[in-house]
């Protein structure tokens, strides 16, 4: 594949729906893959003590392992934590183990709880890797960890499964973002909305994706992930569609799906232009 434009500065996206298994992870972890192979530079911040992103990028998470919990908690710096995925030179990922799992609590307590990812992925090692893109997998809930992705992005990266209910939660979702925006960061915006697990087969995927559209509008990106078999076997190799099989629909979607995002990027104004 040929490579895709730079953004004018480093894009972090929040990828939220407080809703499970509307395809989070595998957006995630499959456009970071995508703009990776495509030569721009990713990291995947894990926020989902589950750790499915981790595992999608064949790092390693088992408990104790530096993760976003010792960063979030302050126990580490982000040198520590960051590994490479072994399948791209280009994409990295801050593992989550199972310890973040009582983050959510402990967190409660902490001076500065929201904003502690935020200033975490401030620190100055970052830009030794010249990233352009971070990626912030986050949990199914609008608890203190999905509050530290809204704080820490100026962008919500928004899936929604052409499913029954794809659209229940999203208002809910739609006012945190508004309280977010309002009180820890203004520049937060849904700047993308992307719609998985498509089923051509099936009318009601296709009045899903119209409601979304019509919802929406131009953040609907025009790539529609389809349901595919690979997609969801390839994190059981630890790999993302892309590496597990590349000339799959699955595959091709989410580079489409990359491209897309990152044209936009491109042409998006820095935020000093605007
Ligand atoms: P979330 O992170 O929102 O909970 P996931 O990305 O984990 O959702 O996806 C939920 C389930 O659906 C997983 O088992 C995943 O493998 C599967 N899945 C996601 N996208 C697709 C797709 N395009 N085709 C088939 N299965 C998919
Ligand atoms: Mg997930």
């Amino acid at each position: 594949p040929s490579s895709l434009p730079k953004p004018t500065e480093r894009r972090v996206l929040t990828v939220a729906n407080q809703k499970g298994g509307v395809g989070k992870t595998t957006s995630t972890v499959n456009l970071a893959a995508a703009l990776a192979l495509q030569g721009l530079s990713v990291l995947v911040v894990d926020l989902d003590p589950q750790g499915n992103a981790s595992t999608a990028l064949g790092v390693d998470h088992r408990s104790g392992v530096p993760s976003t919990y010792e960063l979030l908690i302050g126990e580490v710096t982000i040198d520590q934590a960051i590994q490479q995925s072994p399948n791209s030179e280009r994409l990295f990922c801050i593992p989550a183990t199972i310890d973040l799992a009582g983050a959510e609590i402990e967190l409660v307590s902490m001076v500065a709880r929201e904003g502690r990812l935020k200033t975490a992925l401030s620190d100055k090692a970052l830009n030794e890797l010249n990233l352009d893109y971070v990626l912030i997998d986050c949990p199914p809930s609008l608890g203190l960890l999905t509050v530290n992705a809204m704080v820490a992005a100026r962008e919500v990266l928004l899936p929604i499964q052409c499913e029954y209910y794809a659209l229940e939660g999203v208002g809910q979702l739609l006012r945190n973002i508004e309280l977010v925006q309002a009180h820890l960061n203004p520049d937060l915006h849904v700047s993308t909305v992307l719609l998985t697990m498509y089923d051509g087969r099936t009318k009601l995927a296709d009045q899903v994706a119209d409601e979304v559209r019509k919802h929406f509008g131009d953040l609907v990106l025009r790539t529609v992930i389809p349901r595919s078999v690979k997609v969801s076997e390839a994190p059981g190799f630890g790999m993302t569609v892309l590496d597990y099989d590349p000339g799959s629909r699955g595959a091709m979607s989410y580079l489409d799906a990359g491209r897309e995002l990152a044209e936009r990027g491109a042409a998006m104004k820095s935020h000093q232009e605007r």
